[in-house]
């Protein structure tokens, strides 16, 4: 199968989240199984496309509201696993960030609208179009009702949802920067009395996914204003587990990690990265350490760790690690909280890549509170290193990590609330007192096969039931 991902972004090139790390990965893991997958972004000033080399294969210019934008498509040299192409458009993408411009809107539909000309321009026909978050939402509307678009009308489109809470919404008086279309399919685009691309592509895709079966099912009953149509689209609906990329996020070859290790030499590997971190941030490699890793907002239950590590390090000999950024509020009360506990607990506001692997690699535990979690990749990266992870039971997070009470790995629990994760942190210091028990439980963590392997098998499936089969009739 030929398929393209349209996403904002991909890992290493530009990432937020973990909708970066999914289509760094699956792509590569489409082309091992014998598909032809690549993916389309966005160009940015990260540092890795200013390395990077590229051949221009496609311009345009593109109107939009009768302004002019020079766009090209650059076919960048790389060695991912995948042809990678981002677009260039003047004045909008030449920018550091992914996210967070007050022209955001007007920059992603014209990343779509560019991205769908080159489709029009390639002389090999797409199978799929596998489409990711809000970001390229227009792209199955654009396709089925703009007529510059008719001749794409047959090729298939894929929806991944990594993420409700976002929905890219903007008022009608905007509507104008999308291509022609007739104005009996306007509803098509609107949600609640707003311009709304997640809601035009659950609508309009052929197909939906979400990035776990159990987040598919809380989307039903909680979507940011999306349930009910989630709710009348269910049919076309579907959960799969993400998968990781488990050659970048392995202990065994890891380049950020000051020691590598496989199951068998776990503990000295371990061992090893929890104190390099530890003497990093100037904490007690003894004692044992919990971490958090994740963007600072309110899905991750971020705005109750000042309450959780102030709680418990008043009760407890324990040492906490945090990596992250996101809500100013939250971030000034986690920078405060350094001095009143120094050498028990730091923190790294910002986003630091190599910190995350060490953290994985020389944390005891991973704190993943998060009152919405798609799927959550972190528990994954964290059982993989084995780390134990220390959950609440929602989406992805319900789906993979068990508590140790019910034969499974983790600590799990069922609120996001203060007194929820300080007793499942309980749990967590009496169980590592268990030596023998608590490194028999890192190895069948590392066991754990969590690779896209499985996945990519599931969305190939999906996608075969998507491309319309030819039907010969016997005479
Ligand atoms: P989300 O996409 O909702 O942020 P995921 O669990 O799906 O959450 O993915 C988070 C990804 O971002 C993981 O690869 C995690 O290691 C990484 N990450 C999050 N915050 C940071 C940070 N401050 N520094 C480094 N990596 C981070």
């Amino acid at each position: 199968m030929n398929i393209l991902h349209v996403s904002a972004e991909c890992y290493p090139v530009a990432k937020v989240g973990g909708l970066a790390d999914v289509v760094g990965a699956l792509p590569k893991y489409q082309n091992r199984i014998g598909h032809t997958a690549a993916v389309i972004m966005p160009y940015y000033k990260t540092s890795w496309v200013e390395h990077a080399n590229g051949t221009i294969v496609f311009c345009h210019d593109l109107v939009i509201e009768g302004k002019t934008y020079f766009s090209e498509v650059i076919d960048v040299d790389n060695e991912l696993g995948f042809p990678l192409f981002v677009v260039r458009i003047t004045e909008l993408t030449d920018r550091k960030n992914v996210y967070g411009y007050e022209d955001d809107s007007l920059r992603f539909v014209a990343f779509q609208r560019v991205a769908l000309q080159w489709v029009l321009s390639l002389k090999r026909k797409l199978d799929i179009i596998h489409c990711h978050d809000h970001h390229t939402g227009f792209i199955p509307f654009m396709m089925q009702h703009c007529p510059e678009f008719d001749s794409l009308m047959k090729v298939p489109t894929l929806l991944s949802i990594h993420n409700a809470q976002y929905q890219g919404n903007f008022p009608h008086d905007m509507v104008g920067m999308l291509p022609r279309f007739r104005e009996s399919d306007l509803g098509l685009l609107d949600w609640y009395g707003d311009i709304n691309p997640l809601a035009a592509a659950i609508k309009c895709a052929w197909r939906v996914n979400t990035v776990s079966p159990s987040y598919m099912m809380e989307l039903q009953e909680k979507a940011n204003g999306l349930e009910g149509l989630l709710r009348e689209e269910k049919l076309k609906c579907v959960g799969i587990l993400n998968g990781i990329d488990a050659e970048t996020w392995n202990p065994a070859t890891d380049n950020y990690l000051i020691k590598n290790y496989s199951i068998r030499t776990r503990a000295k590997g371990r061992e090893a990265n929890k104190k390099a971190i530890c003497d990093e941030f100037g904490l007690d490699a003894s004692k044992p350490l919990f971490g958090f890793i994740g963007r600072l907002v309110w899905e991750k239950g971020a705005d109750l760790l000042p309450e959780i590590i102030d709680t418990v390090l008043k009760q407890h000999d324990i040492n906490i690690i945090l990596l992250g950024s996101g809500s100013p509020e939250v971030e000034r009360q986690l920078e405060e909280l350094k001095t009143t506990y120094k050498g028990r607990y730091n923190a790294h506001i910002g986003y630091e890549e190599r910190m995350s692997h060490q953290v994985y690699a020389g944390a005891d535990f991973l704190l993943m509170p998060s009152r919405v979690e798609p799927c959550g990749l972190n528990q994954l990266y964290s059982l993989r290193y084995g780390c134990m992870p220390i959950v609440r039971r929602t989406g992805g997070l319900k789906d993979t990590v068990v508590d140790i009470g019910d034969g499974g790995n983790g600590i799990c629990h069922d609120q996001t609330s203060v007194w929820d994760v300080v007793y499942s942190i309980e749990r967590a210091s009496l169980f590592y007192k268990d030596k023998k028990a608590f490194s028999a439980n890192q190895k069948q963590m590392m066991e754990i096969d969590h690779s896209w392997e499985n996945a990519a098998g599931t969305y190939a499936s999906l996608y075969e039931e998507m491309i319309p089969k030819k039907v010969t009739i016997k005479k």
